[in-house]
Formats: structure tokens, sequence, C-alpha cells
């Protein structure tokens, strides 16, 4: 899909494809670098961060293994509560694993904050995340985000995994969209 199938939805595009291409093989140099000699495995969170898992995964030269979760955040509207439900756990026993937690998106931080204290509680070797895109209330959380993307405005984004209502997901780069979707 490009932009011109995405007729009047789309408001801007935010990001390009190219600009996503380079800020990944930019973070994978750099994961492969501090990585060196490890085993790393990567864990995408379902299901936005499946176009980021699949790119950056390619990017790297190093061999990784790589695992996915899906959680649930509850809560009324399309702020996050930080109560968060596993909807499907890893497979992988991750104590005394070097592990990287690959994310589309922080905002609140709360999904990324639950998700962390839950996983640490495993015993893994080490515990770090890489996020393509940053939202600004993010950046006050308490969070260590060792590999960013991107900062973005606070703006509601779609495209390279990240949906509104299920749709947008597999457009190849990050865009808003115009106001009349949401009912404006
Ligand atoms: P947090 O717990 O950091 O507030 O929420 C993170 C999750 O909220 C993301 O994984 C994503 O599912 C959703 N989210 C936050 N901001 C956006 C956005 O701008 N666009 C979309 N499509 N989802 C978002
Ligand atoms: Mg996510
Ligand atoms: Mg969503």
């Amino acid at each position: 899909m490009n932009e011109k199938d995405m007729g009047t939805d789309l408001e801007k595009v935010l990001i390009s494809k190219e600009e996503i291409d380079l800020k990944l093989a930019e973070l994978a140099a750099e994961i492969d670098r501090d990585y060196a000699g490890k085993d790393l495995l990567i864990v995408g969170v379902l299901k936005g961060a499946v176009m980021v898992m699949a790119d950056l995964a390619r990017a790297l030269s190093s061999d990784v293994t790589m695992d996915w979760m899906a959680v649930s955040s509850y809560g009324a509207g399309t702020k996050s509560s930080g109560v968060v439900r596993i909807l499907k756990d890893l497979d992988t026993d991750i104590a005394g694993r070097d592990v990287l937690i690959v994310e589309d998106i922080i905002d609140s931080g709360l999904t990324l904050s639950w998700l962390l204290s839950n996983l640490s509680s495993r015993g893994p070797a080490s515990l770090r995340v890489c996020t393509l895109l940053r939202k600004p209330e993010a950046a006050k959380v308490d969070i260590d985000v060792t590999y960013i993307g991107f900062d973005i405005p606070n703006e509601f984004v779609v495209g390279y995994g990240l949906d509104y209502a299920e749709k947008y997901r597999n457009l190849p780069f990050v865009g808003t969209l115009a106001p009349h979707v949401y009912g404006g």
C-alpha cells in the first residue's frame, strides 16, 4: 500500500520508509556491537512490533533468536491503565538470557514498565528495550530505553505495525490520520 492508496484517510507521512530503514540499520549496528559474542533473544510485543522486529532482525548481522509476547492493557478509551494482562506469553525460558524487548511505540510507558518488571522477575542475564517511536510523555517516565528510533510529537500515528481500529498496520511508513477518520 502506498500513500495514494490511502485516499483521504492520511493527513501526512511523519516518517518515510527510507527514514525507517536508515534508522533501523543504525540501531542494528549498535545492537550488533553491544551484544557481540552473546546469544541475544529479541522479544517482540504483538501486534504493533511485527514490522520493527522483522526489519530490525534482518538488519542485524548477528544470529539472534526471536520470541513474541502479546499483552493487553486494561482500561477504557485510548489511554493505557498500566494494568496489563498476558494474552500470549513467551515460549522461551529467559532465565540467564540476554533479552532485548522490541516495541513499536512508547506513549505513557505504563505497558512497558509492567513488562519490564514482569520479565526481570524471571531472572534474565540482561534486559533492555528498543523502540522505534517514543512520545513526549514517555520521556518523563523513569524507564531506561537503550535504543530509540525517533522521538515524535504527541500525535496519534498509524502505519508500520501501528493501527487505528486494527487498520493501517500494513502501511510501510508512519503517518497521521485525517481528523474525519476519528469521526471529526
Ligand atoms: P503506553 O502503555 O506506553 O501508553 O502504550 C503503548 C501502546 O499504546 C502501544 O504499544 C500502542 O499499542 C498504543 N499506542 C500509543 N500511542 C499510539 C499511537 O500514536 N498510535 C497507535 N496506533 N497506537 C498507539
Ligand atoms: Mg507496542
Ligand atoms: Mg493498537
